[in-house]
């Protein structure tokens, strides 16, 4: 673990030193919590948005895209239930001055256990090697059934005392189970107390004329709120999604560990709307798409698992989480909950407005059902960065940093460079790059060796490098490096578009 959470400072600084991501106003210290996405982050976070949106809208007949606001009406609030029911709870350590949410001290105790059962598993798999049955060891060794009958107790209250919004039972559990403050060790705890996170701010320049307002928690109520419009301007037929990209703002009680828990971040929603009591069947339709989504991009299958919830949020009647192997360990990346008719319902009862559909299939109007699948976008940035980042030893003895991204997601497909800058080699670098830049986002650079110049682009995960030496003058041949491999190979000019574009497409992510 340590080992990791250090691979998370290397991976922070990387993405500072090459300009990927920035605290917020750093110059005045930061604000916590926040951060900018720089030259080559807004590039990766671009491909990544495209990557999403591609497969989950323009691949899909069925699914359409909106762009709502960020400010809603307060009414909206209400009906969706954040105003009341929009809180985590929280405690502070009176000895470190450290708040935690309590569920989180709770799910890290957890996942104790599971690393012992974990730990157990690897021993039997060492042991007796290809004739080790994990399922039949998960179910009859005694070490793992007591640790998993831990792990059931506690999530049994956990859940009992969540639903029931029974803070001192939560107390009681953290002090029954002897947690103690990560930071001093301490197990002096105030009392849990609900902690509502949204934001809020005015409308209106007039006071006694403004209305408080939020600043969208989630960007489903977007989609919620237009569903009519787009049901019936777009002539949708259940069962239809509507999807869209936004920015979301909690004031998270603890906000760390980089841009995986952030106050302001975005968000890529899908509401799929479905007739009602088929909605379990899409349940388990978009489970199983969306975690191939997640495979097809190559970050390592053993690093994705399904968590289902233990305390559904007021909305849902089904939730499971995707968790990644992020450097501090599983964490949520990706949500898919079946939200019921919960939303269409309440925002039909504020609105005083009808919010149903004919289905012409069997003649009825209802309400429809609701499966949603959320992912962070934030969070899908750190998968990717932190499963890239290596740094290799090399065969000459040196090391080298390299961002192993999926080639269509690099913010530079390409890297045109001059061998020297002398002899006419800048100027037939520059024709080639003006001639590949209509197809891929390409960097020019004729600084340095080119081995250092080949160090730079690994970095930031450039895919290739092209260079343009004195035989180029003559036969218009290159040689074009492989960031993986670091092998080369010499092509003519005319095939390098081709080439290129057949390893950084995007389509090899999607088929
Ligand atoms: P968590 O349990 O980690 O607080 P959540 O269950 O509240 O997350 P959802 O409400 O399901 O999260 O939001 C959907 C997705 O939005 C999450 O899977 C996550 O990827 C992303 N997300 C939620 N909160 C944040 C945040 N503070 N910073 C970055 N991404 C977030």
């Amino acid at each position: 673990m340590a080992q990791k959470e250090d691979n998370l400072k290397d991976i922070i600084s990387h993405a500072k030193e090459y300009g990927f991501v920035f605290p917020s106003s750093e110059i005045y210290d930061g604000l916590s919590a926040t951060y900018d996405y720089g030259q080559l982050g807004s590039e990766l976070k671009n491909n990544i948005k495209q990557y999403w949106w591609k497969s989950m809208v323009q691949m899909h007949e069925n699914i359409v895209g909106i762009d709502a606001a960020i400010f809603m009406h307060p009414s909206v609030w209400k009906a969706s239930g954040h105003v009341d029911a929009f809180n985590d709870p929280l405690i502070d350590n009176k000895d470190s001055k450290k708040r935690y949410r309590a569920d989180v001290l709770i799910e890290d105790h957890i996942e104790k256990y599971r690393a012992k059962i974990n730990k157990d598993v690897a021993k039997g798999l060492k042991r007796f090697g290809d004739d080790f049955n994990k399922e039949e060891f998960l179910k009859t060794n005694p070490n793992v059934l007591r640790n998993q009958a831990k792990i059931d107790e506690i999530e049994a209250r956990m859940k009992e005392t969540l639903t029931n919004e029974d803070l001192e039972g939560v107390y009681n559990l953290i002090m029954d189970l002897g947690i103690a403050c990560p930071v001093s060790g301490s197990k002096n705890w105030t009392e849990v107390r609900q902690f509502n996170l949204m934001f809020s701010t005015e409308l209106g320049s007039v006071s006694g004329e403004s209305a408080k307002i939020y600043l969208r928690p989630e960007t489903a109520q977007g989609i919620f709120v237009n569903f009519l419009n787009v049901q019936k301007s777009g002539r949708m037929k259940i069962p239809f999604g509507i999807a869209q990209i936004g920015k979301a703002f909690r004031n998270e009680i603890v906000a760390r560990q980089f841009i995986f828990r952030m106050r302001e971040f975005e968000q890529m929603e899908m509401q799929f709307f479905v007739r009602p009591g088929e909605e379990m069947k899409w349940y388990e339709y978009w489970k199983d798409q969306r975690i191939n989504w997640h495979k097809k991009i190559g970050l390592g299958e053993e690093n994705y698992r399904f968590h289902d919830h233990v305390k559904l949020a007021h909305y849902a009647n089904a939730a499971a989480d995707i968790e990644f192997n992020f450097p501090m360990g599983f964490k949520e990346l990706e949500g898919i909950h079946s939200r019921t008719d919960f939303d269409l319902k309440q925002h039909q009862e504020h609105s005083g407005k009808k919010l149903q559909y004919f289905d012409p299939e069997i003649n009825e109007n209802y309400v429809p059902y609701v499966v949603e699948t959320s992912i962070g976008l934030d969070r899908m940035f750190l998968a990717v960065l932190s499963s890239s980042y290596k740094t290799e030893q090399l065969e000459n003895g040196s090391e080298r940093s390299v961002l192993s991204l999926p080639a269509a997601l690099a913010p530079y497909k390409v890297a045109v460079m001059p061998l020297t800058r002398k002899d006419g080699l800048p100027e037939k670098a520059r024709e080639i790059l003006a001639s590949l830049k209509f197809d891929f986002n390409c960097q020019y650079d004729e600084k340095d060796s080119p081995g250092k110049r080949y160090r730079r682009q690994d970095a930031i995960g450039t895919p290739y490098c092209v260079m343009v030496d004195h035989q180029t003058l003559e036969d218009n041949t290159v040689t074009i490096r492989d960031r993986d491999t670091m092998l080369q190979e010499r092509v003519s000019i005319q095939e390098l578009n081709a080439l290129i574009g057949e390893k950084v497409s995007m389509k090899n992510l999607l088929m």
